[in-house]
């Protein structure tokens, strides 16, 4: 690996903290309180509850969810909205979204109790994946969800048997790989042919005939998720939907009923300053391709409606200097949010207190204290000198952050708080260190 440039000047193309704040309307930053989310001050909560710690935001969530369904009204293409569970599964957070009426896509049964636990309705859950094993299916159909995404014929069968044991009839989409380049990060793509998901487009009307002759399984419908992240613009979205569109068709000409076409997720947000599509763009793709099609329509978005909405908020615990480079090591690490290890993803990350939000910036590099230089949050970027004990916050850390955290270099799972105008509850408490070591044991050969 190249040696990184020498830290002479912070990143001229990042946007300054100003921007990033202006773009983010549940946050404002106080003279006398500092960064503020919607009417709860960031060091309260950290004084409370302490860091690192996630917080959201329900006002976020909400105006999100409506602009979405808001953006697909006016496109004349109303669509079922199930939240993509895995982005955040925080219990709270998919109650507050189930309260705007969101459905759910849930990849495991873990996902599906939660999903129930948050009072969504069974009618409006979508099982989605690639692995679901019959355990999970039993679980499913006995709690009569909505629909099933199979992704494979070897998955049909599975459902099939489940179903035929448990004497229920199963309602399956099935999903296909368009084969269409999401343009997105490698990791998150999954609509091109050398992508585990779905099934070839070619081999759909054979599969969806064979549905409708299998036993306990109704075909309902055909299912596409392109990738996550998506930001360069919907014309992966209307070519996946225009390949829809033909299917449905071949398969009505078939004689083959199609209720319902499930659109998937994957629409962008702009983290850094990336031209990410409008829930009106991707409403106007879908009413292009699919709005006469007399189909039942659903979107299955996670990232555009939490990701905005949460910030990690952490605490310096000190700065160091080796050769010329300057580190900002912070009580937050790679085990909090991966994204920036696993994806080279860009966060803002803001100060807290209104005297750091002022003072001059200068380059640095931002880090976590676990031992693997990919604990590095960001490269020469533009903070003020901190203190230890000084909070800055990740934005855009509502999506696939606390999600995706793990237990790595035994650092317990951070805490998750709600924030709704000018209140705030702990929504997960932050794990125990005895917690940590809850379930282990050393096998009596070895005790002794
Ligand atoms: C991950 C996933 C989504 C949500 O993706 P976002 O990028 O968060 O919108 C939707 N559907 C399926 C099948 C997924 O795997």
């Amino acid at each position: 690996m190249a040696a990184p440039a020498p830290q002479l000047l912070p990143d001229d193309a990042d946007p300054t903290f100003a921007e990033l704040i202006a773009g983010r309307p549940h946050l404002t930053v106080h003279a006398h309180d500092g960064l503020t989310m919607e009417e709860v001050p960031l060091a309260r909560i950290a004084a409370e509850v302490g860091t690192p710690s996630w917080v959201y935001s329900a006002g976020t969530l909400r105006r999100r969810f409506r602009a979405l369904q808001g953006a697909l009204e006016e496109a004349r293409v109303p669509s079922e909205i199930h939240f993509a569970v895995k982005a955040n599964p925080n219990l709270a957070v998919v109650r507050a979204l189930a309260k705007e009426g969101a459905g759910a896509d849930i990849v495991s049964e873990g996902e599906l109790r939660l999903a129930l636990a948050a009072g969504i309705d069974p009618a409006h859950i979508v099982f989605s994946g690639v692995g679901k094993t019959l355990g999970e299916l039993r679980f499913a159909l006995s709690h009569r969800i909505g629909q099933i995404n199979a992704e494979s014929a070897e998955e049909i069968g599975m459902i099939s048997d489940v179903a035929t044991e448990l004497g229920v009839t199963a309602d399956v989409a099935l999903r296909v790989n368009p084969d269409v380049d999401a343009r997105t990060h490698a990791k998150i793509t999954t609509g091109k042919s050398e992508n585990k998901f779905g099934v070839a487009i070619a081999d759909a009307p054979a599969l969806y005939a064979r549905m409708a002759a299998t036993p306990g399984v109704r075909p309902v419908g055909i299912a596409v998720h392109i990738g996550s992240q998506i930001t360069a613009g919907v014309s992966a979205y209307a070519a996946a939907y225009a390949a829809l569109a033909d299917l449905v068709r071949g398969l009505r000409a078939q004689g083959l009923a199609v209720e319902r076409v499930d659109c998937g997720g994957g629409l962008g947000i702009p983290y850094r300053h990336e031209p990410a599509p409008s829930p009106a763009a991707l409403a106007g793709a879908i009413r292009g391709a699919l709005g006469n099609l007399g189909v039942k329509l659903m979107v299955e978005p996670g990232r555009w409606i939490c990701g905005p909405a949460g910030v990690l908020l952490t605490r310096v615990i000190l700065q160091k200097h080796t050769g010329s480079r300057r580190f900002v090591i912070l009580d937050a690490a790679m085990n909090d949010l991966l994204r920036p290890a696993m994806y080279e993803a860009w966060h803002g990350i803001v100060p807290v207190s209104p005297q750091d939000f002022v003072s001059p910036v200068s380059p640095c590099d931002v880090v976590g204290p676990v031992c693997e230089t990919g604990d590095t949050f960001a490269r020469n970027r533009g903070l003020p000198l901190l203190e230890p004990g000084s909070l800055v916050a990740f934005l855009d850390a509502g999506a696939y952050g606390a999600a995706m955290s793990s237990t790595y270099n035994a650092r317990p799972l951070a805490a998750e708080i709600l924030v709704d105008g000018d209140r705030f509850a702990t929504v997960r408490a932050r794990q125990t260190q005895e917690a940590l070591l809850a379930g282990q044991s050393v096998p009596d050969w070895l005790a002794a």
